[in-house]
């Protein structure tokens, strides 16, 4: 499936490589939902592919979307 560019998957997960805990916004995702530093990304965002995970979590809001997600998980 296609990226919606919904944020979620830069808000939600933890992400050690960049030191972010989860359900924290990292610093490099820009307001139209791309990356600041999209050349430079690390390994982790770079393999990250959209699945059926982003229709899960869909919702009319990025904070309900992150809510999904931090539920499915558990975090
Ligand atoms: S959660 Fe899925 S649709 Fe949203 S930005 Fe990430 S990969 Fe794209
Ligand atoms: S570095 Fe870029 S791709 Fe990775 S979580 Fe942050 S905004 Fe998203």
């Amino acid at each position: 499936m296609e990226c919606m560019r919904c944020g979620t998957c830069c808000v939600a997960p933890d992400i050690s490589a960049l030191g972010k805990p989860p359900g924290v916004r990292c610093s490099n995702l820009l307001n139209d939902g791309s990356c600041s530093i999209y050349n430079e990304r690390p390994a982790v965002c770079r393999g990250y592919r959209p699945d059926e995970i982003c229709l899960k979590v869909a919702a009319p809001t990025l904070d309900r979307r992150v809510a999904k997600y931090l539920e499915l998980f558990g975090l």
